[in-house]
């Protein structure tokens, strides 16, 4: 029996289940509240998740799980310290979305440096370069070309994102607890963290969250960096004291940052980036393209498969 607690991965009907249909009787529920999800587990033999939180109470109460696929990169849903106690099976999928995510970096980065859609709605608007109006004055361009990216946490994501800085003509610094030395090349060299925070115009975040990482970008190293940095963040929320990163906005000590994720996720009301100036926000969408859920799916279906085959 395996039970999909956040179909929704699947949710536009432009993919399908049937790899896991060949594997056992599936039940797929398109998102789960807290509340239901012992109910819904039941006596599942197999637990498919994306957001929703697999406890050391649910672990407890269901007892005949034996495996938690995780449909995600990372897997702190999952209290997998209890679940490794109960014997459970936890998989994570590392590398689904290396590709969207990396390309994303420069959707929200590319935004900044040129408004293209506020650019576009002025034309829609009636208006054009040559009227005293012209938004250019409004929304001035930006050049990556010759500009500095550093890049927080070089793994898949990051060594990704660092290709694409390097073809746009940036210089790459890369900071990682662990070194891969072949990586290096004129345009990219690894440095401690304070040059990083010194030397780039922009900073592209993709540690983990972990307690080391949570909050780091906070005032202190805020003031560590450039005058006018750019901060970009498609890891995790947790990473930024989001009040900090508010103010350095407010005084133009970050000029812009474009985050797709927030500290609590769906973002509430007060917080605070949603009155920051030169803010992007978008819903934690990096992952989603149809491409990158189809392998997210795929790969998921193979995690099961190799489990079930011992
Ligand atoms: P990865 O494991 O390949 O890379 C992470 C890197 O961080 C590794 O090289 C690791 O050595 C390094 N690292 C870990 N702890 C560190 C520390 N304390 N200091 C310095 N370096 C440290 O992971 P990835 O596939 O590149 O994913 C990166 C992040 O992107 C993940 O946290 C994941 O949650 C996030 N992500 C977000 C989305 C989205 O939709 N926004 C989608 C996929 C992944």
């Amino acid at each position: 029996k395996i039970v999909i607690l956040d179909g929704y991965t699947e949710n536009p009907g432009d993919l399908s289940w049937e790899g896991f249909e060949n594997l056992g009787e599936v039940t797929v529920y398109d998102r789960t509240p807290v509340e239901k999800i012992v109910e819904r587990i039941g006596d599942a033999d197999a637990v498919i998740v994306n957001k929703t939180p697999i406890t050391k109470e649910t672990i407890a109460a269901c007892k005949n799980m034996k495996y938690v696929g995780v449909l995600a990169t990372g897997y702190n849903v999952v209290d997998v310290a209890a679940a490794k106690e109960a014997g459970i099976a936890v998989t994570n999928i590392p590398t689904y979305g290396t590709s969207a995510v990396s390309q994303y970096v420069f959707a929200l980065l590319l935004e900044i440096c040129h408004h293209v859609g506020a650019h576009s709605d002025s034309v829609f608007a009636g208006e054009w370069a040559s009227n005293q109006d012209w938004t250019y004055w409004k929304y001035p361009l930006m050049e990556l070309a010759g500009k500095t990216m550093g890049i927080m946490g070089f793994g898949r994501i990051g060594q990704a994102t660092a290709r694409i800085a390097q073809a746009f003509g940036m210089k790459v610094i890369a900071y990682d607890s662990y070194k891969i030395p072949e990586l290096e090349s004129d345009t990219c060299r690894y440095a401690d963290l304070d040059t990083l925070f010194g030397e780039s115009d922009v900073i592209s975040l993709h540690v983990p969250l972990f307690k080391e990482t949570e909050g780091i970008i906070n005032k202190a190293n805020i003031a560590k960096m450039k005058d006018g940095v750019i901060i970009i963040n498609t890891s995790r929320g947790p990473l930024i004291v989001e009040e900090d990163l508010r103010e350095a906005l407010e005084s133009g000590k970050v000029f812009a940052a474009g985050s797709d994720v927030v500290a609590t996720e769906p973002i509430k009301n007060d917080n605070p980036l949603l009155k920051a100036k030169n803010m992007i926000i978008t819903p934690h969408i990096a992952w989603a393209p149809k491409e990158s859920r189809k392998r997210l799916m795929d790969i998921a279906v193979d995690n099961l498969e190799k489990f079930v085959a011992g």
